[in-house]
């Protein structure tokens, strides 16, 4: 009976103890804190000729087409795929 009790004892200690370093642990997602980076620039590409690039809105020199805004960083995951 004494050896039930202090296999209970132990196990509510070990619980205890995983789950107080569990909350106590500093969270892991610290460093990957969601940062909204402010769009620095905005760019305007042709989606014929990507190789033309401004700054600002207008026409592609090579075809006259409306220039389009364009995503430099596209952090999003890309959904699967199925
Ligand atoms: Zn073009």
């Amino acid at each position: 009976m004494k050896k039930v009790m202090l296999m209970a004892v132990a196990i509510l200690f070990s619980a205890a103890t995983v789950f107080a370093a569990h909350s106590t642990n500093p969270v892991a997602d610290t460093t990957k804190t969601k940062k909204v980076k402010p769009v620095a620039k905005v760019q305007y590409t042709c989606t014929m000729h990507p190789e033309v690039i401004s700054d600002k809105p207008g026409k592609c020199p090579k075809c006259g087409m409306t220039l389009v805004e364009k995503k430099p960083e596209k952090k999003k995951a890309e959904p699967m795929k199925m």
